[in-house]
């Protein structure tokens, strides 16, 4: 048995999922601090990350991958969804933090409903050799400023995987970027699970949804955040 791994983890705490294929669905959050990239910081435009508090990788309190465990099974006493978040939960010495602390999740459970850790990943981490997870991966657009650090590896990666519940998500500032996801759409022939969302108060959700019917595409579903609609930008609920 390996010893047990340290990071630093910002929050943990019950809510429900407020996007993508599991919208919905009432979920435990750990979120993990730091992430190297700044969304949505190109031509004189703010930062629009919805966790800024969270960027610092010393934004949190060291916890071991049993105590996150425990801290789970005391905020809810039956199995339901687990989502790993951040900042980026994948970034550095975090991926083995995961990785092990998803086997033990798995071991920890019986049934086969959400053994394996939903993953909320920014699309500049490799997904490979990863176990135990589901993944909800982010291919970022021209307009977050950060597509260059994108791993288009990950395309293939996922493919391979073939599972379900693994979904890709195209966060939305302009039609520019909506044409840009529609490229990477065919150039990586992705066709499950493609999560469309605007950029709050630059793209709308009526827009997006005009071009989504337009454009048609097999796979595609748009998202909402269900929880900012909920409880507006408050944290930790
Ligand atoms: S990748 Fe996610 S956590 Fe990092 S800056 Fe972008 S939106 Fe924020």
């Amino acid at each position: 048995m390996p010893s047990e791994l340290t990071s630093k983890i910002h929050e943990i705490y019950y809510s429900i999922s407020g996007e993508g294929i599991s919208q919905g669905i009432p979920t435990v959050f750990v979120r993990f601090a730091g992430c190297s990239l700044r969304c949505g910081m190109v031509a004189g435009k703010k930062l629009w990350c919805d966790t800024p508090y969270a960027l610092s990788p010393n934004a949190g309190e060291d916890m071991t991958t049993g105590e996150v465990l425990e801290k789970i099974q005391s905020l809810i006493s039956g199995e339901t969804q687990v989502l790993f978040t951040g900042g980026e939960p994948l970034e550095a010495e975090k991926k083995n933090f995961c990785h092990q602390l998803a086997g033990k999740l798995f071991e920890s459970r019986e049934k086969k409903n959400f053994r394996f850790a939903r993953v909320e990943t920014n699309g500049a981490e490799l997904l490979d050799g990863l176990r135990y997870m589901v993944f909800s991966m982010d291919y970022k657009l021209p307009g977050s400023g950060m597509e260059e650090r994108m791993k288009p590896e990950n395309f293939s990666i996922l493919k391979n995987r073939n599972n379900a519940l693994d979904e890709i998500k195209f966060v939305v500032r302009s039609r520019s970027d909506f044409l840009r996801a529609l490229e990477v759409i065919r150039e990586f022939e992705l066709n499950s699970n493609l999560i469309f969302s605007p950029v709050y108060e630059d793209c709308s959700l009526d827009e997006l949804s005009v071009w989504l019917k337009e454009a048609n595409v097999p796979g595609a579903r748009l998202s909402s955040q269900m929880h900012k609609l909920i409880w507006g930008d408050r944290r930790g609920v």
